[in-house]
């Protein structure tokens, strides 16, 4: 097949690693054509997996047939399909796997099981032009330091307990803030930042590489119950604790590393005072500072698309009887047999 005639065919990736149920459509050439998205938000709580996945499977068929529509393409035009393998919440990725297998087996093309965690980093490369950052990726359900050496993203840092997004979410819900569509409860707290003046003594956890978010998100919701300090006071000390602790082991993996550029991708990227405390370091440590475009920042189908395509070009299929789910899919396990650098 000539390169133009490869670059024509498309990928159509399907997320459903959490909350979101996902579907873009990615040229091979690295068109995004498509990324609809349709999010569920839990009554109360956090999310449920179960209640997760039956979300997942009552707005499938909407969010696919909106997303050929948006790309202008019918279903025979598909030639690979992608799906999020992993890592994830059980009921939701088995939902995202059995419509990619029933559309791979339908179309009679290919099926490939793409790691969640490379679509974030691969979608951030793609959109913001990075060639080998590295990459803070910080969501609902990650939060690691990863950059690529010896043939995969390795993680630099991590955190030891829950994710970044995760400890904005518990202690938004903890003060009685909702979760609305288009504001997610993270923005929720960086808007009540913004008002923040006092610093709230709270809790700065950084071991060695790793860092730990639970007891400080346990102290700043303690902060708040006891009265003493204002709503607004305790999310800005909550946020610049937190943001402080990602910054600093970003900062030594980039001494490190000494990458030229760090991305910042993930749900949390869409966080200003994140991405001020990240573009500091990165300056004087002369690398370039990029921020992953808002649509691409939270889960979404695109980044499994794209990265289907990165995949499927380098051999990387899963036969049907072999695509089982993998929960903890780690990042370091997977080859990304198509990075080049040493
Ligand atoms: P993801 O897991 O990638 O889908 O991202 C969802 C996470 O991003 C949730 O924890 C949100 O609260 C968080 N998030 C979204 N927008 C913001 C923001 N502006 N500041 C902080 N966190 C945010
Ligand atoms: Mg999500």
């Amino acid at each position: 097949m000539t390169a133009d005639k490869l670059n024509e065919r498309i990928c159509l990736g399907i997320e459903s690693t959490a909350d979101d149920f996902g579907v873009g459509v990615a040229t091979f050439n690295g068109d995004i054509l498509a990324n609809v998205s349709n999010g569920y938000i839990p009554e109360t709580g956090g999310i449920h997996p179960r209640e997760a996945a039956r979300h997942h499977a009552e707005v499938a068929d909407k969010v696919l047939s909106e997303a050929l529509t948006q790309a202008k393409i019918k279903p025979k035009d598909v030639s690979v399909v992608a799906f999020a393998q992993g890592p994830g919440l059980g009921p939701c990725l088995r939902t995202g796997a059995t419509v990619a297998r029933a559309l791979a087996a339908y179309l009679e093309v290919p099926l490939v099981g793409v790691n969640h965690s490379v679509g974030h980093i691969e979608i951030g490369k793609l959109k913001t032009g990075a060639k080998d950052p590295l990459t803070l990726y910080a969501s609902g359900g990650n939060t690691m330091v990863t950059a690529y050496t010896s043939g995969r993203y390795r993680v630099f840092g991590e955190t030891l307990d829950i994710a970044l997004g995760n400890c904005l979410d518990v202690f938004a819900r903890e003060a009685g803030l909702k979760h609305r569509k288009g504001l997610p409860l993270g923005a929720a707290v960086e808007q009540l930042a913004l008002k923040g003046k006092r610093l709230v003594p709270l809790p700065y956890v950084v071991k060695g590489m790793d860092l730990s978010l639970s007891g400080l998100l346990t102290a700043a919701v303690t902060a708040l119950q006891k009265g003493m300090f204002s709503l607004e006071d305790v999310c800005y000390s909550l946020q610049e604790n937190a943001f402080s602790m990602v910054t600093e082991v970003t900062e030594r993996a980039l001494a490190h590393t000494e990458k030229k550029e760090v991305l910042l991708t993930g749900g949390v990227a869409a966080n200003k005072r994140l991405q001020t405390m990240l573009r500091v370091i990165a300056e004087e440590h002369d690398a370039s500072f990029s921020v992953v475009p808002q649509s691409f920042a939270t889960d979404n189908g695109a980044m499994i698309a794209w990265t289907g395509v990165l995949a499927y070009t380098h051999g990387l299929t899963v036969p049907v009887a072999e695509s089982f789910v993998r929960l903890r899919w780690r990042v370091d396990k997977v080859d990304v047999l198509w990075v080049k650098q040493p």
